[in-house]
Order: structure tokens, then sequence, then C-alpha cells
């Protein structure tokens, strides 16, 4: 690709060795040659594989902290695998920077490869060039495909549930944009939950076998749920109030805390579908990882969206997904 400028004190291959290039134990190569070699997946198991890119301006601002883009570049592409069940096994990293910061380098390059080593996952290529500054990394895992969750399993009478405490990010965000202020260590905790998400890897494999369907939550969970009910031709009633809420966006007045937690987009929770036998079950798989997981409705054959209240009212819909190319 295009070399980075010739007046950087270091050399595109210097920094690809001292920040990007770490010794492979499960790759039999790693970065260095023109391909990476990774051995085939278990026997039964195909490989799940799966790109997200962040772009300046678009996915992230210019203050974010380094090591928090380097978490999280990693972390939406784990939120892909875990809403297949996959396990993560490599990933490549496709960096354009727009010059050679070494401050920012060693803090990406942290921030990255901690969460790499919190899923015992190695980088195993990429490519580096001059350029706008943006992360584009594709993860590689494994899974049966009969194991595998897909968006297109919900069936009409299976429970619906979401993991964690969706709609920080967005109150995050909010802050940011002004609409919305909150107390500074409030604030904090919101922040960590845009750009520290902690993708559900562990809930994903947990889920396989129990869960009917599933995606992970990027672009706002009704967004997220429309492409599960349109990929398994279902419709879907979600009582609003029974989606969990941090405790700082249990401070907010209903109607932001409802648009946030329906749609805000950049949480990474599981959202899934499970036959209502199975539900015991959800609950206890989830409880065996850790993960906090909230009922909150079910998949009904009649096509569309039924947002409720706690009483069973319907809730006006004026929530929509984050969509790129509209807002
Ligand atoms: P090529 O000339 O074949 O395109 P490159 O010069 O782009 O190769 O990269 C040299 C080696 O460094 C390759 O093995 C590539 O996978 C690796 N590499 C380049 N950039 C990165 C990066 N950001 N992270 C990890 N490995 C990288
Ligand atoms: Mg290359």
């Amino acid at each position: 690709m295009a070399p980075l400028d010739a007046n950087m004190s270091l050399g595109e291959f210097e920094l690809i060795a001292k920040y990007f290039n770490r010794p492979t134990s499960r790759a039999l190569l790693g970065p260095g040659d023109d391909c990476a070699l990774l051995a085939a997946p278990s026997p039964g198991s195909h490989l799940a594989i799966s790109s997200d890119m962040l772009i300046e301006g678009r996915h992230f601002i210019s203050t974010v902290a380094p090591d928090r883009l380097g978490h999280k570049a990693l972390a939406v592409n784990l939120s892909d695998l875990a809403a297949c069940g996959a396990q993560p096994m490599a990933f490549t990293l496709a960096i354009s920077l727009p010059r050679v910061d070494e401050g920012f380098l060693a803090g990406f390059s942290r921030g990255l490869f901690a969460l790499a080593d919190a899923h015992a996952i190695e980088l195993v290529g990429g490519d580096t060039t001059a350029g706008p500054l943006s992360v584009c990394i594709t993860v590689i895992g494994e899974v049966a495909p009969a194991q595998m969750l897909r968006r297109d399993g919900a069936r009409a009478g299976d429970d619906l549930w979401v993991s964690g405490t969706p709609g920080d990010a967005r109150l995050a965000l909010e802050v940011l944009r002004g609409t919305v202020a909150l107390p500074g260590d409030a604030f904090e905790r919101v922040r960590r939950a845009m750009e520290l998400p902690q993708p559900q890897v562990a809930l994903g494999l947990a889920l396989r076998g129990l869960a009917s369907s599933a995606i992970d939550v990027s672009d706002g969970l009704i967004g997220d749920l429309g492409h599960l009910r349109e990929c398994s031709r279902v419709g879907a009633t979600v009582e609003v109030d029974a989606i969990a809420c941090s405790d700082v966006l249990a401070t907010q007045p209903l109607a932001l805390r409802r648009r946030c937690a329906l749609a805000g987009g950049d949480d990474y929770e599981l959202l899934f579908t499970a036959p209502a036998q199975g539900r015991d079950a959800v609950a206890a798989a989830a409880r065996g990882v850790g993960a906090q997981v909230s009922r909150i409705g079910r998949i009904d054959a009649e096509p569309g969206l039924r947002l409720i209240d706690a009483g069973g009212q319907s809730v006006i819909d004026t929530f929509s997904g984050f969509d790129h190319f509209r807002s």
C-alpha cells in the first residue's frame, strides 16, 4: 500500500515491528510474511469471519484516548463473533494513520492487545498506510454450523432477551453533544460504556443450543431487532420498561431513557430469542458466565413491532435505529 510519509521518524516496517508484531503461538505464521498461516478449525467447526471499520469523525471523535480506541476497534468485532456463538481465534488489523504519533501507537496497541489477551486471540497480520485515521479489524473465529446463532432462527412464541443495560453509550454521546448534563462521575461511567464496550463472547458461547436467534446491538435495539425480525420473517412485542437500565440512565426522564435504550446504538449487547420452555436454562447459562440478561418481550407470528409499557399499553414508536446514511 501507499508508504507512510518518508520524513516520519519511524518507517512503516519499524512501526509494525514495534507496535503490532508480537509472537504468535496458535498461528504458525503471524505478521511478517505475505500471508499469515492459521491452523484449520477443529473438526466439525467452520470459520466465522467478520470485519468492522472505525472512521474518525464518524465512529469516534479525535479526543478519545488511544488505548480506548484500540479496545473498541477490537471489541466491536468480537461482538459480531459473540452474536454468532463463535469462539474467537485471531484477527487482522488494517490501519490508516495521518502521521506516526508514537504516543498514539503505544496507547492504541496497549488497549488493543489487552482485550486480545483477555480473549486469548492473536493479531496475525494486517496493513498499515498513511491517510485519515481509520481502523479496520477482521476477526476470525470458529463454530459448528449447527450451533451458530443466526439472525433467521426466531420463531413465533419465542421469548425475546437482551443482555446488559443498553442506552448508556447513547447517553454519553448526548452529553458530548451538549443536549444532556450529567455530574462528572456519572458521565465517566456512561463514557466507559461508549468507549470500552465489553463484547459478550462468553454469553454467545453459553447460548449455543439454547438461543434460536441472536444479533448484537450496534445500531440500536429496535433497529437491530428489525434485522432479526426481517431475517426470521416474524413480528415482535417489546415491553420497553423491562429492558434493564443502568443507575445513571435511571436518573433520566422516562422519554430519554426509552429513547437511549431502544434506539441508542453502540451497546454491543446481545439481543436474542429462545423458546419459552428454555427460559430457566437461558437464565442459568447467563448466570454461569456472569452476564446480566433481561426478558423483554416475545416473538409474534404477526409481522411488525409492538412496543408496550408494563401495563400492556401501547408506547408510540418514534424510535429508529442508527443508520449511517440517514442520521
Ligand atoms: P505486503 O507488502 O505484502 O502488502 P505489508 O508491507 O503490507 O505486506 O506488511 C508486511 C507484513 O506486516 C505483513 O505480514 C502484514 O500482515 C504485516 N502487517 C502490516 N500492517 C500490520 C498491522 N497493522 N498489524 C499487524 N500486522 C501488520
Ligand atoms: Mg500489504
